[in-house]
């Protein structure tokens, strides 16, 4: 174990990310993302967390809809480690009704059109995560 507390933040946010990419995504992301994130040259994250709670995760607000071929996600995230530096997000937005069984899971490039972030203004402590 480590006494620095950014060792396992970047570790656990890269982790926490990995594992739905590498269970859950096609062939063609996984290919395209984990040998980057995987030998550090890209950095990924989950956003499950947003502005209205945390713990209630049946609860999402973010939804997602099939537009013309695309993949519309409205709402905003928060509390996302790695969040400002990250390449690739696996973002929870709800595709069906109420409660977790509503949830979907989308691999997100930040390079995406109307993908935005914002630093947190200021936090009472772990500065060594973003
Ligand atoms: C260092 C750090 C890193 C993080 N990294 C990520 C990340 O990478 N990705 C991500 O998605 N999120 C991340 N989070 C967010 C984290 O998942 C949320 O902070 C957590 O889920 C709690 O949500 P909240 O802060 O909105 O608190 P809330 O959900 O608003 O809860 C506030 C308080 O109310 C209590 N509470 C809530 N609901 C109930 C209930 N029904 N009954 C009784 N008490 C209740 C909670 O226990 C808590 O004490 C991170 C948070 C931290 C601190």
């Amino acid at each position: 174990m480590c006494g620095a507390n950014g060792v396992p933040a970047a570790l656990n946010g890269r982790m926490i990310s990995i594992e739905p990419i590498q269970r859950l995504a096609n062939a063609d992301i996984r290919s395209r993302a984990l040998p980057d994130i995987v030998s550090g040259r890209k950095g990924s994250s989950l956003g499950i967390t947003e502005p209205s709670g945390g713990s209630d995760v049946a609860g999402m607000k973010t939804t997602a809809r099939f537009d013309s071929g695309t993949n519309v996600i409205n709402e905003s995230k928060t509390f996302i480690t790695g969040g400002m530096t990250s390449d690739f997000f696996v973002i929870g937005a709800r595709t069906g009704g109420d409660g977790l069984a509503g949830i979907s899971l989308f691999f997100v490039d930040a390079a995406t059109p109307g993908f935005s972030r914002t630093p947190l203004d200021r936090k009472m402590v772990w500065w060594c995560a973003d």
